[in-house]
């Protein structure tokens, strides 16, 4: 279990002050300067040697992404966005550092926009997180008023403007093309890659786009050093890691843990175990809803991190945000209720997901009710086949995945209800 002193997130309860004073005493804004004036180059190589991979899900390693953005301008500025949108279900994880922890996210960013050449810095806010944007603009402004951002920001000799933005709450808005998009003032649909943002990003500048963690855990890695961060987790996947753990467990929580801790471990020490026992878990969704989920005997020895779950599992670390499941759970309405989600987000731009999404729910509505043919369930797999990787942006295969880790676990219990359903209209006409 990580123990309090190596934890990067000293007040993710809010227990303790808030303010711009309070985090100063837990750590945070110190020797912010130094460590600006070790230069980009170094910041970068730390930032490769810890190790970290983006925790907004993808999981691709963010010292690498930030070596994308071109080291000297041609005259074009640069920027960091921060992808504060947290839509996806599931997933409540950076909404506890931006209430409660804003410093380490404030400080983050300027570092990592100095390392990226980037005067300026966008945090783009769910439209529903009111309480997160009133906490995080008044650490803003605190900052300001203390000269850790502006002019010569926490005296670094780094010009840094730091900017919030809420969006209105739509969750395609959380795709990085789509949030660059919203943030000019145009509707949030995504675009055609390549260009990537790195190359042509807001306002066609370079640009790169990070999750609220990913930014908020880069002052302590480079306070304590990128051996420390690796120390965590299994090689490849290293580090400390907030996870979200909803649904059926007695303590619903998140909690910042080493990665690769195991699924019984977490569920045990943090979340007081599973409601009704651990026999009575039924299935999983380990990484917020676009991740296929996993039958329940099949975690009970799960490592909690990347490789482990998309290998071993077929299902992914995701945002770590763990959806469990008991058998009082009817998978197949909860499935459905994850394809009505996503047949409502898409943004319509693409013929396989606007239609698809769509077709999708309406089969899983079927099938949840049992009016369907068994013959309809290889056809629906068919379907979620067509649209995997043949959409502009992946909510096309986020709204494949769940359908898929339906089918691949629970096709005895489709196959049941369309049975039951059959032999109750049945013996109804022999009536
Ligand atoms: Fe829009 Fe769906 Fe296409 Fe993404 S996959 S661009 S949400 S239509």
């Amino acid at each position: 279990m990580l123990q309090d002193k190596d934890r990067i997130f000293t007040n993710l309860y809010g227990m303790h002050d808030r303010t711009l004073a309070g985090a100063k005493t837990r750590g945070h804004w110190d020797g912010t300067a130094g460590i600006i004036k070790k230069g980009r180059d170094w910041i970068i190589e730390q930032m490769k040697a810890s190790g970290l991979r983006g925790r907004g899900g993808a999981g691709f390693p963010t010292g690498l992404k930030w070596s994308f953005m071109p080291k000297e301008s041609d005259g074009r500025p640069a920027y960091l966005v921060i992808n504060a949108d947290e839509s996806e279900p599931g997933t409540c994880k950076d909404r506890e550092i931006m209430r409660h922890d804003p410093h380490t996210l404030i400080e983050g960013a300027l570092i990592a926009s100095f390392a990226m050449n980037a005067n300026t810095c966008y945090i783009y806010l769910r439209g529903e997180y009111i309480r997160e944007r009133e906490a995080l603009q008044a650490a803003i402004d605190e900052c300001y008023d203390a000269g850790l951002l502006g002019k010569n920001a926490a005296k670094s000799g780094w010009d840094f403007d730091l900017f919030l933005h809420h969006g209105a709450g739509a969750y395609i808005c959380g795709e990085e093309t789509a949030l660059l998009e919203s943030l000019e003032g145009k509707k949030g649909m995504p675009r055609m890659k390549p260009p990537f943002p790195a190359g042509a990003g807001l306002y066609g500048c370079p640009t790169t786009v990070n999750n609220v963690e990913s930014i908020a855990v880069v002052p302590t890695i480079l306070r304590r050093g990128p051996e420390w961060f690796a120390g965590f987790g299994r090689p490849n996947n290293s580090g400390t890691k907030l996870f979200g753990i909803s649904g059926h467990v007695n303590n619903p929580c998140v909690v910042e843990e080493a990665m690769s801790i195991s699924f019984e471990e977490l569920i045990d020490k943090h979340c007081g175990g599973i409601r009704g026992g651990w026999d009575n878990l039924k299935a999983v969704i380990p990484g917020g809803s676009s991740v296929p989920c996993v039958r329940g005997e099949n975690m009970r020895d799960a490592i909690m991190d990347f490789d482990y779950l998309r290998g071993e599992l077929g299902s992914g670390l995701g945002t770590a945000a763990v959806i469990v499941m008991d058998k009082q759970t009817d998978i197949i309405k909860a499935i459905w209720r994850l394809a009505k989600f996503y047949k409502h987000e898409s943004c319509g731009q693409c013929t396989p997901c606007r239609e698809g999404t769509g077709w999708m729910m309406r089969v899983m509505e079927r099938l949840m009710r049992g009016e369907a043919e068994v013959e309809e369930i290889d056809m629906l797999w068919d379907v979620t086949k067509q649209v995997e990787g043949h959409t502009i942006c992946a909510l096309g295969d986020a709204a494949a995945w769940p359908i898929q880790g339906l089918i691949r676990n629970f096709r005895d219990e489709i196959e049941d209800r369309i049975q039951v359903n059959k032999q109750g209209k049945a013996s109804i006409a022999a009536e």
